[in-house]
């Protein structure tokens, strides 16, 4: 029988009725052999998530002010659940080491780890799992990028003994043995990690919301549930905005064809949304797979007579981003014309020299700037097999009076991207997906 992995998020760990959830879902299923676990997060919308709190205490710690009665909050929740749980687990002595470590001065990734690692031996205990510590299986180089060769070779070799085990996520070892954290929500990646170091027939990524949705629900009320997307897919609505998986996540299963399944720990019969390397065509929901989009762009945009015959310009236009160290999202071009479409945050405040200094190099005839555009990638792998599908597109933005700025389609063609009026965004996106999902 194939190995699943699965993690679970800190909505599905936050008090002990969370973790009895949890403990029936890897009951459920033997083959759920090695679970990665985040630290306890938010119980209801104006609680603390633990990660957030250790955060807290190093930073007392910092400024030499007490942070005993953080602390104490931190200690409280995890001897509430051990105790709601009835455990005879004594997690005392495990406190006091990581105050005093605390206390002494500990790096902020060692004191933001131990939410991970606390919640890890309290599972362990529940599960009746071995508890492996994740600084003995994921190891960084000293640049602070992952060893991969040396992490595979450590899961695979620690855990060929284990058949059951717990591993806090978030966190591994640098060289040398200091703890070392991945960027917030990081558990996600080390759950992939565990996966792909045993070579898991499946990554199960266990959360509060019943997988990915086809668009976003303040956009469109009870948009359809994604069923199956492919990595390439996910990666362009991921891009284009919309929340996902940490994206760093993706990668480690994704290099070795390991599909991810995205559940709910408090709807567990739902189906989810599950992440693959390949997939047929058409999709449960017609030709699309899901829409999303960002505001915040600019367009530069050039003119200029017999620009197609002149050698270098693209280059010319170009070195001037480069130089300011800029990247742009797209380059469609006539013609006689070329616009660049630049994210705002790129921009930040350096509009009025990049214009100048495009202006010198390349010496347009006009040279206008278009503020407030907003771009829509509707995504499908259908879409490149299916005619019509940009004429299905434009037909329903042009019945809604919207204006389209700009059209770029991919040469992958499973993503066609339209810029419109910042003004306009929400009522495009929602003709698309009335459009192609009724
Ligand atoms: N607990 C960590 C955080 O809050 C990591 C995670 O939950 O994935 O960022």
């Amino acid at each position: 029988m194939g190995i699943k992995v699965a993690k679970f998020g800190g909505t599905s760990l936050a008090d002990a009725e969370q973790f009895r959830k949890v403990r029936a879902i890897v009951a459920a299923d033997p083959a759920r052999r090695y679970i990665v676990p985040s630290a306890p997060g938010k119980r209801h919308p104006r609680d603390q998530k633990i990660t957030d709190l250790l955060y807290l205490c190093h930073a007392h710690v910092q400024q030499e002010v007490p942070f005993d009665d953080v602390f104490s909050i931190v200690a409280e929740r995890f001897l509430g659940i051990v105790h709601d749980l009835g455990l005879a687990l004594d997690l005392r002595p495990y406190l006091d080491e990581i105050k005093e470590r605390i206390a002494r001065g500990a790096s902020a990734d060692y004191t933001a780890s131990r939410g991970e690692y606390l919640n890890a031996l309290i599972l362990a205990e529940l599960l009746g799992y071995e508890f492996v510590d994740a600084a003995e299986v994921i190891f960084f180089r000293p640049d602070g990028t992952l060893d991969r060769e040396r992490t595979w070779r450590a899961l695979a070799e620690r855990l060929a003994a284990v058949p059951r085990a717990v591993i806090p996520g978030f966190y591994g070892a640098l060289p040398g043995g200091a703890i070392k954290t991945f960027p917030r929500g990081g558990s996600d990646i080390s759950g992939a990690i565990v996966a792909r170091g045993i070579g898991a027939e499946l990554y199960e990524n266990w959360t509060d919301v019943s997988g990915f949705l086809m668009a976003d629900p303040r956009i469109v009320p009870n948009p359809k549930p994604i069923e199956l997307i492919t990595y390439r897919e996910l990666r362009e609505l991921a891009y284009m905005g919309a929340s996902v998986l940490h994206e760093e996540a993706i990668f480690p299963v994704r290099e070795a064809g390991i599909p991810i399944r995205i559940k709910n720990t408090n709807a567990p019969e739902d189906p989810g949304t599950l992440i693959v390397r390949d997939a047929p065509p058409v999709t449960p929901n017609g030709t699309i797979t899901g829409i999303a989009g960002r505001k915040d762009f600019t367009v530069i945009a050039l003119e200029k007579a017999l620009m197609n015959a002149e050698i270098g310009f693209g280059r010319k236009l170009l070195s001037v981003l480069e130089a300011n160290g800029i990247s742009f999202e797209h380059m469609p071009s006539g013609i006689d014309t070329i616009s660049l479409v630049i994210a705002d945050a790129q921009l930040n405040h350096k509009l009025d020299k990049v214009l100048e200094e495009i202006r010198q190099q390349c010496r347009p005839d006009s040279l206008e700037v278009h503020p407030n555009m907003a771009l829509i990638a509707t995504v499908g792998r259908g879409m490149a097999y299916t005619p019509g599908i940009a004429g299905k597109l434009f037909g329903a933005l042009g019945r809604e009076g919207i204006n389209v700025r700009m059209i770029d389609q991919g040469s992958s063609e499973i993503n066609i991207i339209v810029g419109v009026d910042s003004q306009d965004f929400e009522r495009a996106v929602r003709a698309i997906y009335h459009a192609f999902v009724g």
